[in-house]
């Protein structure tokens, strides 16, 4: 009964401490997944699902086998792994959150407060408290807020519009969700495993198939940002960036992981960018070829796109925070400038 009760946990939140465990006591190996058709079934709707943009995500359990949800979410992880798409990893990790908010707002209070402490190691507690007439549920460490809403641009989650009681934010249930499924998200997106063997038969038939959706859809984007480099329709935060390289500026680590990713997704060479990096203070040839060729995707599986817009809010490399809310991504204000720019 109780292994009942923690494998159905275990399939709504299959990216948690305990889903994991479970996984490895079960003993679940991808050749045993390959031969169930309901994993194989499962594994390919959430991957596609998650790629499908016109598409809400479905939210609900599909299956109702709990053994076949978190199994396949184990092998949906892995084929994002071995896919090696950033696009791909973005998707689904989105798909993954947006479900475990859906799951969570079902929750108690109290169980939300034992997710955050046990999953992501905050200082929140369920807490009721009352304030000009509104009722938090939650506080939670404003140190931990930060760092969960980091990608939040809406005003309503600026610390300045929270209700802050001895260093920590009031929050109610709904919004104790929010954050939790923020961090989720940047939990999966970050979460990069290297591949090393080949997938069993059908398990490789899912892989092709998901590989060729996502292959058609970052052509077609690739085609529509690639051809002549056109600077003049670089984003602010990417000209800023060109010109402290040209000043000879040093860049923190994050600011030259996307400048490189940009450039290389727009189609410049990584002669030309490690040309550009030449001024940058402590250059190194070998070292610096070496990470424009891992962002690349030259080294590894994974070929890098640049951070969101709200990313690059929360690390300070926006020049034009205000226009985020309209904003998405660095590669998408390029696309559209571009295509207006040549226009006859
Ligand atoms: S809104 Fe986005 S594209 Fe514009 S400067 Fe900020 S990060 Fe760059």
């Amino acid at each position: 009964m109780q292994e009942d009760i923690s494998i159905y946990e275990a399939a709504k939140y299959p990216w948690s401490v305990m889903a994991r465990s479970l996984l490895k006591d079960l003993d679940v190996t991808l050749s045993e997944a390959d031969k169930n058709p309901k994993i194989l079934q499962r594994t390919s709707q959430r991957l596609l699902g998650a790629l499908d943009s016109k598409s809400l995500v479905e939210l609900e359990i599909l299956d109702s086998n709990p053994y076949v949800e978190l199994t396949s979410f184990f092998v949906a992880k892995a084929l994002v792994d071995g896919i090696g798409s950033m696009f791909l990893r973005r998707r689904w990790a989105t798909a993954e959150a947006k479900r475990a908010e859906y799951n969570l707002i079902k929750e108690t209070e109290a169980k939300l407060a034992h997710i955050g402490q046990v999953e992501f190691k905050w200082q929140v507690e369920n807490l009721t408290s009352r304030f000009a007439g509104r009722t938090f549920t939650h506080r939670l460490y404003f140190a931990n807020y930060l760092a969960a809403s980091a990608g939040f641009h809406e005003r309503e989650w600026k610390l300045v519009n929270k209700r802050l009681s001895d260093g920590y934010v009031l929050l109610r249930k709904s919004e104790t969700a929010r954050v939790i499924r923020a961090a989720v998200e940047k939990m999966l997106v970050r979460d990069i495993k290297k591949i090393t063997t080949d997938f069993p038969s059908n398990i490789k038939e899912v892989y092709n198939t998901v590989d060729e959706v996502v292959r058609k859809r970052t052509d077609r984007i690739r085609q529509e940002i690639q051809g002549e480099i056109v600077p003049e329709a670089f984003p602010p935060c990417m000209q800023a960036l060109l010109a402290d390289m040209r000043e000879g500026k040093p860049l923190s680590h994050i600011a030259r992981f996307a400048i490189t990713a940009f450039l290389l997704n727009v189609g410049m060479d990584v002669d030309a960018i490690l040309e550009l990096f030449m001024k940058t203070p402590d250059f190194r040839d070998d070292l610096a070829r070496y990470q424009i060729e891992h962002i690349a995707g030259k080294r590894g599986s994974t070929a890098y796109t640049p951070p969101s817009c709200a990313y690059m809010v929360s690390v300070r490399l926006c020049v034009d925070p205000e226009k985020v809310n309209i904003r998405r991504h660095p590669l998408a204000y390029y696309r559209q400038r571009r295509k207006w720019q040549s226009k006859p």
